[in-house]
């Protein structure tokens, strides 16, 4: 962590929590936010939840005078309108009080055939619409094994590098190695590091000030015991949590790690 850059910490409940339970994850993770300084927090709930979500965190955050937490979308579809049935857009994300949302998560790269091009297209949309994205890079165990790690996320990222380039910051870069996710077995920090410093070099080819600005997140079973190791790496700004997002005692303590870190003085 460099305490030039907030530390942020995401949870994707992926396809969890999507009625009632889902403005109450909302409320438990926004008390706690608002006790900690010098971190900034997203949930990212399923689509069905972002209006309740928007709106409660919203109202405490009015309530007890704290900033509100960030309510992210996990998708969308790149078009303003149209055909598309099933699929929505970055205004109607907007409309429904997110300012967050996820592009290119492994499991929409996997799973829904999303392509690099398609995932560029869908940050420089959302930027558009005034939304952060989420910009999700990671390579597979047989990617690591044959030793394409850094060729597979920094192909990943160059195809995105423009849509960086214009949000000036507003985005975020998350590293989600895909054999970390969901399955306890995180990168270590050493490796974590690694894969940052060479997405933060990458960008630093196109635009130093912006590679100093802009946060990489580590995600892969990210747990309350491995957050500190993983967010004390100079190049991890923050992490994209799944599992343990779901659990309000084990995201706050990745919170509460983040906080720490924060505070500590620079020479520590
Ligand atoms: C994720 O889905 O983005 C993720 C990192 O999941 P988990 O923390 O469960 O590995």
């Amino acid at each position: 962590m460099n305490r030039a850059r907030t530390p942020l910490i995401a949870g994707n409940w992926k396809m969890h929590h999507g009625g009632a339970s889902g403005a109450e994850l909302a409320a438990a993770v926004q008390r706690i936010a608002a006790q900690l300084r010098g971190v900034e927090c997203v949930v990212a709930p399923p689509f069905t939840a972002l209006a309740a979500v928007a709106q409660t965190v919203a109202e405490i955050a009015e309530q007890t005078g704290h900033a509100s937490i960030g309510v992210a979308a996990q998708n969308f579809y790149p078009e303003e309108k149209g055909a598309f049935t099933g699929e929505v857009s970055a205004s109607m994300l907007a409309d429904a009080g997110c300012n967050w949302v996820i592009v290119g998560h492994s499991e929409r790269r996997q799973l829904f055939g999303e392509t690099d091009a398609f995932v560029a297209k869908k940050a420089k949309v959302a930027l558009e619409a005034r939304l952060h994205p989420i910009v999700c890079v990671g390579e597979t165990l047989e990617e690591r094994g044959a030793g394409a790690t850094l060729e597979v996320v920094l192909r990943q990222l160059r195809a995105a590098t423009d849509a960086l380039v214009a949000g000036k910051g507003a985005a975020v870069v998350a590293y989600e190695p895909v054999w970390a996710i969901g399955t306890g077995k995180n990168a270590t920090p050493a490796d974590a590091q690694e894969v940052h410093a060479a997405i933060r070099k990458e960008l630093s080819a196109r635009d130093a000030g912006l590679a100093e600005r802009t946060r990489i997140l580590y995600g892969g079973s990210v747990k309350a015991d491995n957050a500190a190791s993983l967010l004390g790496q100079p190049d991890v700004d923050g992490a994209l949590v799944g599992g343990a997002s779901l659990d309000v005692a084990a995201f706050g303590a990745i919170l509460r790690a983040a906080a720490e870190l924060a505070s500590r003085p620079t020479s520590a």
